[in-house]
């Protein structure tokens, strides 16, 4: 079966594929994403695509690859850069990685809420810049979790993950937003289903979970920032499209929200001057949160387990 794979994977799951003998390989192996006429022009004739977040696998992608092409299997929980509509209605599988990156996105989840929350971008500058002299009392003062509402939006595996963490930091309510309730969650966690407005209003700490779609889209603008408390410290690790970016600098700028963190932004990377990385209060890193060497191993070896099911007429494990 000849295979299109758009990177080079890590180690143990790079060697796996070579050795695989029921796959033909046509590999880009550049540190970069593949660019879109290379994918357009290598994609040609193949039965199956192993891709990452950032490649866009649409129609044009779809058309060039021809009718024999059986599989996409992404390296990711997220497939907003997949039409997944098109593939299906071509009968073509889709692939991707859920549950084995949820403890490492959960974990920076948690990291950026306690980095933002405890002011460590203004810390960290202050000790190397020279500014800690003496111990103050009110110096760099920032905000726990003990006895406070955290707000998830998509309480999917992620969100509980995340959950279940904070609910450990001291977090006493738990309210939650999606398309569906969670009687699950509800029990072990007493999480409560909320409305988006008042999940907004009630929450001290609010932590984005939930997938991208046409209906999450630009969810948290402007009018969504003016609603939450000014103490609120806000963190984004599930994709950039969720947030309205312009609006959010407003946000900060007109001191809507105390905090911000985000491991996702648009576009990505983010341009060095862009004006987010101005704000003390905001702390923005590179799309890292499965970056743990054991997480993106199984990420790699899940998204190939996939292609060599298809490879022996086998369903995929990991399928949509
Ligand atoms: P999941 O279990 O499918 O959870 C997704 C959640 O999104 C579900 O609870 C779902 O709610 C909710 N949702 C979907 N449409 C919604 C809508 N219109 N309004 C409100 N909520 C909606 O997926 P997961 O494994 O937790 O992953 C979640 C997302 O995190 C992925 O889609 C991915 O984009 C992102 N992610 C980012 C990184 C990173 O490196 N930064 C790593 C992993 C994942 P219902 O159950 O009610 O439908």
């Amino acid at each position: 079966m000849k295979v299109l794979v758009t990177r080079l994977l890590p180690e143990h799951t790079q060697k796996r594929l070579q050795d695989e003998p029921l796959l033909d390989l046509v590999q880009w192996k550049e540190d970069r994403a593949i660019p879109r006429e290379t994918l357009l022009s290598l994609v040609k004739g193949v039965d199956a695509i192993y891709c990452l977040l950032t490649d866009k696998i649409d129609e044009q992608v779809l058309d060039c690859a021809g009718p024999q092409l059986k599989v996409v299997s992404t390296m990711s929980v997220g497939y907003d850069h997949i039409d997944v509509k098109a593939l299906k209605a071509r009968n073509i599988q889709v692939g991707y990685t859920p549950d084995c990156l949820t403890e490492a996105t959960a974990d920076l989840t948690v990291l950026l809420a306690l980095s933002v929350a405890r002011r460590m971008k203004e810390g960290i500058r202050a000790a190397e810049n020279g500014e800690w002299s003496v111990w103050r009392p009110t110096w760099l003062c920032g905000t726990q979790f003990s006895g406070k509402t955290l707000g998830v939006v998509g309480l999917g595996r992620i969100g509980e993950a995340v959950a279940k963490r904070l609910k450990a930091f001291g977090i006493t309510r738990i309210l939650y937003y999606g398309r569906s309730r969670k009687p699950q969650a509800e029990a072990e966690l007493g999480a409560e289903f909320a409305s988006f407005d008042d999940l907004l209003e009630k929450s001290d700490y609010i932590t984005v979970c939930c997938a991208l779609t046409v209906e999450t889209q630009d969810l948290f603008d402007y009018q969504a920032f003016s609603k939450m408390k000014p103490s609120v410290v806000f963190v984004n690790t599930a994709r950039g499209g969720i947030v309205k970016q312009d609006d959010l600098v407003r946000a900060l700028e007109d001191g809507k929200i105390r905090a911000v963190g985000l491991d996702v932004t648009v576009p990505e990377p983010l341009p060095v001057d862009h004006k987010l990385y101005q704000f003390p209060n905001c702390i923005i890193l590179p799309h890292i949160a499965s970056a743990t060497s054991e997480t993106r191993e199984q990420m790699a070896t899940m998204a190939l387990d996939n292609i060599v099911a298809v490879a022996n007429g086998q369903p995929i494990p990991f399928g949509l």
